[in-house]
């Protein structure tokens, strides 16, 4: 990994639905150095988006240790940000529902220097070439969201972020909801950024070719749990974690928004009863009788990739995994 700019240890999130206790992060640990993209996958509902926010200090509930730039980020909440976590910032699905409607473009890019002490004239001077930047003209200061496509937006919304330099972007389905032309686009556009300003982003996406095109690592997430995180192509190439294995041979679900795997039997388990041992053990096609009771300890392999499968033994190579049929 090139320079570690954010480090997330034992981090936890737990939501309470009427009487039941989710924890829809279970303790993860996850490093993100400059200039790189991790891609974050995994079934709808596995705690991708709460793991995002808490990375980015968003969350009041969460526990565990977020540390940024050698301070801590966790437990911050929302309001009470100190304008250094300003540099921590957060992109969503939908860039219609964060974009103010009736709020000219400009201004809403302008708030973020404006609030780190910048004029607001020169605010809208950057918030000009910002959107050059992003492929918009500068004139589209001046005008309201409705005037824009959804592609379009989105690289408002991109560009709003970037008005504050961040360090760290957590990009959460960013190019779900774009058409097909502008989602390869909104994509290339990300990378470049990346590169361009040494940010570290987080790519949260259920499209398994983007992810696999345009990250250096990638982490795979299971029912509230990192299950393997390595660079991209060994984990393409040689998944060593069964769940990783079984989402490489994923389709797209009909409704386009997730993605189911082909081998695994039944539906992810309710997060308010997470399965004793391996979380994912019931649905796993190589458990042994241990993993319903044994949480399996994180390893990490020859490679340097980190995995939590009884299967792989730490510091060897990958072994290769098979699925009886
Ligand atoms: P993903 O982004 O992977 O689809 P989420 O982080 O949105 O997953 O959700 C993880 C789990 O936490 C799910 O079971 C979801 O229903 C639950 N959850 C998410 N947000 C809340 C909330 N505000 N209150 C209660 N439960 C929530
Ligand atoms: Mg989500």
């Amino acid at each position: 990994m090139k320079d570690l700019i954010l480090d997330v240890k034992d981090l936890a999130v737990e939501y309470t639905r009427g009487d039941l206790k989710v924890r829809a992060v279970a303790g993860v640990d996850l490093q993100l150095g400059a200039g790189e993209i991790l891609g974050l996958v995994g079934e709808s509902g596995c705690g991708k988006s709460t793991l995002g926010k808490a990375a980015v200090g968003i969350l009041d509930r969460a526990e565990g240790d977020v540390t940024f730039d050698g301070k801590s980020v966790a437990k911050i909440g929302r309001g009470k940000r100190d304008p250094h976590f300003l540099s921590l910032q957060m992109i969503f699905q939908d860039p219609y529902g964060s974009l103010n409607p009736r709020r000219k473009i400009g201004e809403q890019i302008a708030d973020g220097p404006v609030i780190q002490g910048m004029s607001r004239s020169d605010a809208i001077e950057k918030a000009k070439s910002l959107l050059e930047r992003v492929g918009l003209p500068a004139n589209a200061v001046d005008r309201f969201p409705h005037q824009f496509s959804g592609g379009q937006r989105q690289r408002i919304a991109i560009a709003r972020a970037l008005a504050i330099n961040p360090r760290v972007i957590v990009a959460d389905e960013p190019i779900s909801a774009l058409d097909t032309s502008s989602q390869a686009a909104v994509a290339n556009l990300l990378v470049n950024l990346v590169e361009e300003f040494q940010m570290g982003m987080i790519f949260i996406s259920h499209d398994l070719s983007i992810v696999r095109r345009i990250s250096d690592r990638v982490a795979v997430m299971y029912l509230g749990k990192i299950v393997e995180t390595g660079r991209t192509e060994e984990i393409w190439n040689s998944p060593s974690h069964p769940y990783t294995k079984a989402l490489m041979s994923a389709i797209p679900h009909a409704d386009g928004k997730a993605f189911m795997p082909l081998d695994l039997p039944g539906d992810v388990p309710n997060p308010a009863y997470p399965p004793s041992g391996c979380r994912f053990h019931p649905r796993c096609p190589m458990a042994m009788a241990s993993c319903a009771t044994e949480v399996p300890k994180q390893i990490a392999l020859a490679d340097g990739r980190k995995v939590s499968c009884v299967l792989q033994s730490e510091g060897a190579a990958v072994k290769t995994l098979n699925f009886a049929k």
